[in-house]
């Protein structure tokens, strides 16, 4: 006979507690999860939404049994590599895509995006702050070989005000004649800034095209795919650009990157990948385009997993008394969740329970590194399929003041419910943290 819902809790319970979640803290997290039907009532909402988005894209688009086979060598005529690139220029409502397992990760892809549609002697634009932290060597920022500084492309940065907002009056007056190119990052990063939601992204691109309408602009879109109705290709965007291990892979793309934007950029952006007179002809897709459609397809649905878990996550330190960004009630804009702990130990231990949440390397320790791209060290937590993804639960943190964890992912609700509830089981194991229900 099947178990009744009080049963199940108490079973649940029982093996959460085989699997070192103490009593305590279980309670304390489960009467949480409990207070927050509400908010992912409407997370549903905008998942269905996108899902239908996702399944009619790939209708319209006609995707078949096909598409899925791939190609080797040159792949020229890549039915499935071509048709995919269409699906994502639907979805995003922009007028082509550039979607590849030869753009290796999200770095590569802004890189991509930016090296191709500046020439020497044009100007980039930060207008609103500095841009994720791979990307300074990308630009030059930190002096780096290969820099779009050596290559005479110049710089220029406006930082946000103390609340987060933009700097309308200096933005303009660092608009000058050399301005080809405007990045806006979507989503904080490492930063303790909000993430913009892509409203508040239009009408920014509105402001700088209202004052120099030939600019392009970047909208660097990690970790922000899905988790609104509206992506910032639908508010002035020239291009949007992310990671495909992150939220439109789903969890199973192992690999690669995509450009959505304008014909003339992807254009550009598939003559600087491949090369000039190729372009987007060439680039086997070898036999990755099942998990890059699947993924996809499975991406609504992993986003609002994920988005759950950050909003629990949020409610739970947010009772501890840590100071989290976003709030526990506030409006989300992308899947990360910041905690500011002001104390290394409590950072390692975060990221410790991740790990031992993990189903693959769950029995291995995190050690800070020195990661490539970074300027100080690294702690992560991942026990992924596809090594490095963020897309499943994931977190990681600079070892610098003020100590804050960025934590994201989870390819189901459950797995992410259970990860944050082994973070505070270690803490708690540790005697960092009393629990008051
Ligand atoms: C992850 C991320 C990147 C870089 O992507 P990688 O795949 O790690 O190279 C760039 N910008 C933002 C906002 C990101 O979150």
């Amino acid at each position: 006979m099947a178990a009744n819902t009080n049963e199940l809790n108490d079973m649940t319970k029982k093996l959460y507690m085989s699997m070192g979640i103490d009593e305590k803290v279980y309670d304390f997290c489960n009467e949480i999860w409990n207070g927050l039907e509400e908010r992912f009532d409407k997370i549903r909402k905008v998942s269905e939404f996108n899902q239908a988005k996702v399944l009619k894209a790939m209708q319209d688009n006609k995707v078949s049994e096909a598409c899925l086979l791939g190609t080797t060598g040159y792949g020229y005529n890549d039915i499935g590599r071509d048709k995919l690139e269409a699906v994502y220029a639907s979805i995003f409502h922009t007028e082509d895509a550039l979607v590849r397992p030869q753009i290796t990760c999200g770095t590569h892809a802004l890189a991509l995006a930016l090296m191709s549609n500046l020439r020497p002697g044009d100007e980039l634009l930060a207008p609103a702050g500095k841009p994720y932290d791979t990307l300074e060597e990308v630009i030059g920022i930190r002096p780096s070989k290969g820099s779009l500084a050596e290559y005479g492309v110049t710089y220029r940065q406006v930082d946000l005000f103390e609340d987060g907002s933009f700097d309308y009056e200096s933005i303009k007056k660092a608009i000058n004649d050399k301005t080809k190119l405007v990045a806006i990052q979507r989503s904080k990063g490492y930063q303790t800034r909000p993430t913009f939601s892509v409203e508040k992204i239009g009408e920014l691109i509105s402001f700088v095209k209202g004052i120099k309408s030939d600019v392009i602009v970047m909208v660097d879109n990690c970790y922000g795919e899905f988790v609104e109705t509206i992506e910032p290709s639908d508010v002035g965007a020239d291009m949007v650009v992310g990671s495909l291990i992150k939220n439109p892979g789903g969890g199973l793309a192992p690999i690669g990157g995509y450009i959505a934007g304008k014909k003339e950029c992807v254009e550009n952006a598939a003559y600087r990948l491949t090369s000039p007179g190729l372009g987007k002809e060439v680039g086997a897709s070898l036999g990755i385009l099942p998990q890059f459609y699947q993924g996809l397809f499975l991406s609504p649905n992993v986003t609002a997993s994920a988005l759950m878990g950050a909003i629990f996550a949020a409610n739970i330190y947010e009772k501890l008394g840590f100071s989290v960004l976003p709030n526990g009630i506030e409006e989300r804009y992308d899947i990360i969740q910041a905690i500011t702990f002001n104390d290394p130990k409590l950072l390692t231990s975060f990221c410790e329970g991740i790990q031992y949440a993990a189903p693959v390397d769950s029995y291995v320790t995190p050690e800070p590194w020195d990661m490539p791209g970074y300027d100080s060290q690294v702690i992560m937590a991942a026990g992924a399929f596809v090594s490095g993804s963020s897309i499943e639960l994931s977190a990681d943190g600079p070892l610098r003041e003020p100590y804050s964890v960025f934590f994201q992912g989870g390819l189901t609700w459950q797995h992410a419910k259970f990860g944050i509830m082994k973070t505070l089981a270690v803490m708690y194991e540790k005697g960092l943290v009393t629990l008051t229900n």
